[in-house]
């Protein structure tokens, strides 16, 4: 009998070593060049240089979306958000009135990770459906235990003291917003102090580390910020305060990773670092960079999706590597449910595909083609180092969409800025890109758009 607990003991304690820790921490709208590890001349972030020192950091990783909702939905169900319908071309995003939200059959990756025996949190914004508006779109509904942020962005409650164009202001004022902060399903402030936000939000993260220990746990810290308006707890920065934000956002990614040391769950904990979509340019000082990259948040060039990752895991993940190999956040999906031990689902698409034999330098991607949507439409397509445009459009502007025939072709190896079109010189690279499109094109089914449908007035025109 004995030496059957103790046989069961072992496999018990076998099964939980083999089920690492998973931390998912999302920028809103950081982009390429707002790091010092990429570069960044006056943003001070030590925590995320040592971050990508100790582990891998990506060069060539894609937000799935160029603005917050389609990439959150890519992000948690590993899938283009043209599979269920969290895109849609006017609207972009959901609004504060919107009445949909992530469809109760879509698997998130905290669903999938409870069915693992996993505690999920989540900490920040979460912009998949207004639970203020329909209580079953909360993130507590979609598999997860915890929840402590904000149901969408942070501009999206203006007071009626906000003068015009307050979002983009320096010298901000709480009194010009009222976001409501929730604990559980439970709004317990408003209008949320967003000056201590980033500081409490670590605070929860660390406490739900602290808390779950012993135990494997999920937790996808969704920062509010450097999403405007700006409020930062910290003032000092050489940038100002896009700098500020940024670098208490760095201090909080070294709470996250001190709070796993003191724990002794680094070894069994794997850190992803990344950004929901591109910088806001049209913010001005408030909007942050996309260093070399073309454009910004909601483009489909570089900027616009392109953005930073960073892979930390000690004795797993090597030190101090750079890898050019091509991923995207719906990889992380995939990612960690290998990690997790669990099987991706099989009676659906999932675009995501498992990135372990790039983190662990074992062997090449296995994601060969990225496709960029721009609201509900595929503009651009990228295999290696080619990147086709079929569609172009500015960021924000009221301009008509340009049709390409031949698309542009650019060669994001030799001219990452997006500047030379090398169409002619490679029609054999654009056949095999337009081959591509068509493949991914065939596994699209028509779903119910969530992003139409509100509550009526607050109408916005104006995407987030
Ligand atoms: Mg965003």
């Amino acid at each position: 009998m004995k030496m059957i607990l103790l046989a069961l003991f072992v496999a018990v304690c076998g099964f939980a070593a083999e089920r690492p820790n998973v931390i998912i921490i999302f920028a809103d709208d950081l982009g390429y060049g707002d790091l010092g590890c990429y570069g960044h001349p006056s943003i001070r972030t030590p925590n995320l240089d040592r971050m990508a020192a100790e582990g891998m950091r990506f060069t060539d990783l894609y937000a799935t979306a160029e603005v917050c909702t389609p990439s959150r939905a890519a992000l948690l169900t590993g899938r283009y958000p043209i599979r269920n319908g969290m895109c849609h071309d006017r609207f972009r995003v959901l609004r504060r009135n919107s009445l949909g939200g992530l469809p109760p059959e879509e698997i998130t990756l905290a669903a999938a990770l409870k069915k693992q025996g996993y505690t999920t949190g989540m900490v920040g914004k979460w912009h998949l459906g207004n639970y203020e508006n329909v209580i079953t779109h909360h993130p507590m509904r979609h598999g997860f235990d915890f929840y402590f942020g904000l149901p969408h962005s942070n501009d999206m409650n203006p007071t009626p003291a906000a003068p015009k164009g307050a979002t983009a202001r320096l010298d901000q004022n709480p009194e010009w917003w009222a976001a409501p902060l929730w604990l559980g399903e439970k709004r317990i402030e408003c209008p949320a102090d967003q000056t201590t936000l980033t500081r409490r939000y670590a605070e929860q993260a660390v406490k739900f580390i602290r808390d779950n220990r012993k135990k494997p746990f999920f937790l996808y810290f969704a920062h509010t910020f450097p999403h405007v308006p700006l409020f930062a707890s910290r003032k000092g920065s050489p940038r100002g305060l896009y700098g500020d934000v940024v670098e208490e956002l760095d201090w909080s990614v070294g709470q996250i990773l001190d709070a796993l040391r003191r724990e002794k769950l680094e070894k069994n904990t794997f850190v992803f670092f990344t950004s929901d979509n591109g910088p806001w340019l049209i913010m001005n000082q408030a909007g942050g960079s996309a260093g070399l990259l073309r454009d910004g948040k909601g483009s489909t060039f570089d900027g616009g999706m392109r953005v930073p990752g960073i892979a930390w895991w000690p004795g797993r993940v090597p030190a101090g590597v750079v890898t050019r190999d091509l991923a995207c956040t719906m990889d992380l999906f995939a990612t960690a449910l290998s990690i997790a031990g669990a099987k991706i689902p099989t009676d659906r698409m999932i675009d995501g595909v498992d990135m372990m034999p790039v983190l662990t330098g074992r062997g090449a991607s296995r994601r060969e083609v990225f496709f960029y949507y721009r609201g509900a439409q595929l503009f651009a397509a990228r295999k290696g180092r080619f990147k086709a445009h079929f569609i172009t459009r500015s960021s924000y502007g009221k301009d008509d969409t340009q049709k390409h025939e031949p698309p542009l072709l650019y060669d994001l190896w030799a001219d990452p800025s997006e500047q030379y079109d090398v169409a002619a010189q490679h029609p054999d690279v654009l056949a095999d890109l337009a081959k591509e499109v068509e493949c991914h094109r065939a596994t699209i089914q028509p779903v119910k758009n969530q992003l139409v449908e509100a509550l009526p007035a607050t109408a916005q025109s104006f995407p987030r």
